[in-house]
């Protein structure tokens, strides 16, 4: 079996090397020559624990290989992975699909023999079907089918997502694309993990169901995070007695400072554009939207509270700036709100991120001071602030923050330490949701 995977990116890097490791010869495309430049070196273009061996090992054993020209690679593959990028259009909030589009229409100039072409970026329901339109349009005389199969690997866990998955879903109607599937799956069959084999429409929707899902999980816990600290209740407590229920379940009850990302932000808005264009509303998540950018911004205004009504002048030290740990990936990540909230209402702001600083560069304000380390971010600061979790920042050495620190103030927006520890040590310490 031969793949091609058009983008090379955190789902088509990261896919197209677990594919080579079950044993497929895979080519990795990118039309950004720089990319695929790097990763002939062997240099990975994103940070991701575990990948660059992985990719070596696959390389040096003959399996995986990167190129630039997409025709070639089309032209030789059993199966050609679709893996661009789908961000929110401009203005509405729609899956901006002309990356998807156009892939579709170079593969479609390449196709050799019976081809399955494969929607692995997150697509909204039917563009499997306009994928299909558009490639029998340019080739009339083509073999191939069009397959769903969404991608749900987290950034930071992406190998072990991939090449562990709780499922994999599969949507085709055609049972010679299906054998085709079931082959490049083969090894996962082994393990008997789940597959879900469904309709092209509803594997594309059950991609954007689950991500909705789970970003209402989010709001829902950081909206009774908030009730808690009015009531006087533990967020934590709560998210365990409601978690051990087996309909609900324990995972993704953590409060924090609102979702970020590549993925929620974008798929939660695409889902409700969906939604209104079929006339079906999806109330809850407008609310689950509406509820995580109000929070996103509100983020701020509980450090300038912590510093007593005023930050203008202050140091704030920011410790975390990529939406969730081992990730360099700064879309969307709740830190650009937090951060632009307190470069406005006057502070200098000193910050530090294990991986994420190139990135944020682009997105903070001008005024930011990148440290080298999480210590200097401290010297002359009012409060500390923990935006991201990376676990350097669970390790930290408090007796040396507070010998660096103004004034002994924590804000730890991700509840990375206890509260009664911390009121121990002589911190003014303030986390989410716990009384
Ligand atoms: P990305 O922006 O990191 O990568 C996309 C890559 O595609 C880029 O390198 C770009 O240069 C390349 N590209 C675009 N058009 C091309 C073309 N015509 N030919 C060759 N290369 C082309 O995006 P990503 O984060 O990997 O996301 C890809 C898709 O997967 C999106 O739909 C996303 O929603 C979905 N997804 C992402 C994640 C995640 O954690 N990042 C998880 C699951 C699903």
């Amino acid at each position: 079996m031969r793949i091609a995977m058009i983008g090379t990116g955190y789902v088509g890097l990261v896919s197209g090397t677990c594919f080579s490791e079950f044993g497929i010869q895979v080519v990795c495309v990118d039309k950004d020559a720089r990319k695929i430049d790097l990763l002939r070196q062997n240099v990975m273009p994103i940070y991701e624990p575990g990948l660059d061996e992985l990719v070596a090992a696959n390389v040096e054993a003959d399996r995986l290989s990167f190129t630039t020209d997409l025709k070639t690679a089309v032209a030789e593959a059993d199966a050609v992975f679709i893996a661009v990028g789908t961000p929110s259009r401009r203005g509405d909030g729609h899956a901006d699909l002309s990356y998807v589009y156009a892939a579709a229409e170079e593969i479609a100039d390449a196709l050799n023999g019976y081809t399955v072409i494969v929607t692995k970026s997150t697509v909204p329901v039917g563009t499997g079907d306009e994928v299909e339109r558009i490639i029998r349009a340019r080739r009339p005389d083509a073999e191939f089918d069009v397959v769903s199969n969404p991608e749900f690997l987290r950034e930071g866990s992406a190998i072990n997502d991939f090449l562990r998955p709780d499922r994999v879903v599969i949507g085709t109607e055609s049972e010679r694309a299906r054998k085709v599937m079931k082959q490049l799956y083969r090894v996962l069959y082994l393990i008997e993990t789940p597959i879900v084999f469904t309709s092209r429409r509803t594997s594309e929707l059950i991609k954007y169901a689950g991500n909705t899902f789970l970003a209402t999980k989010i709001s829902f816990i950081n909206e009774i995070a908030d009730l808690c600290e009015k009531v006087g209740a533990d967020v934590h407590d709560v998210a365990r007695g409601i978690g051990l229920d087996g309909r609900i379940g324990k995972k993704f009850l953590h409060p924090g400072p609102g979702y970020g990302g590549s993925c929620f932000p974008k798929d939660t808005l695409a889902l409700v554009q969906t939604a209104r264009d079929f006339n079906s509303p999806l109330s809850i998540i407008e609310q689950v939207i509406a509820v995580n950018d109000r929070r996103k911004k509100s983020m701020a205004e509980r450090v300038v509270a912590a510093c007593g009504g005023s930050v203008s002048g202050k140091t704030i030290a920011v410790l975390g700036l990529t939406f969730k740990p081992n990730t360099d990936d700064m879309r969307d990540s709740p830190a650009i709100d937090i951060v632009a909230g307190l470069v406005e209402a006057g502070a200098t702001v000193r910050a530090f991120d294990p991986e994420g600083m190139g990135e944020a560069k682009a997105l903070l304000p001008s005024q930011v001071i990148y440290c080298d380390d999480a210590y200097a971010t401290m010297p002359g600061a009012e409060c500390l602030v923990i935006v991201t979790e990376w676990n350097e920042f669970r390790a930290i050495d408090l007796d040396r923050i507070k010998t660096l620190l103004a004034a002994p103030r924590i804000v730890d927006l991700r509840n990375v330490y206890e509260p009664t520890e911390m009121h121990e040590l002589g911190f003014e310490y303030r986390c989410i949701g716990r009384g």
